[in-house]
């Protein structure tokens, strides 16, 4: 199941979207887009967490 996170979820107006098969990948992924277009500096655990909140599934579209 593929992990899905929106990055406005954690950075409200941004509409980046990044998908990973684990939480730990995403989280990387979204701290390297988080580095470059939000500017933040140190990863504290608390924003760690904020993200790690906001990974969901990514459910496939079927009906039902
Ligand atoms: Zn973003």
């Amino acid at each position: 199941m593929t992990k899905v996170l929106d990055c406005g979820s954690v950075f409200p107006g941004c509409d980046y979207q990044v998908h990973g098969p684990t939480d730990a990948e995403v989280i990387v992924k979204e701290l390297d887009h988080a580095h470059d277009a939000h500017e933040i500096g140190p990863v504290s655990e608390a924003l760690r967490e904020r993200i790690r909140a906001a990974i969901r599934e990514e459910k496939p579209a079927r009906a039902g």
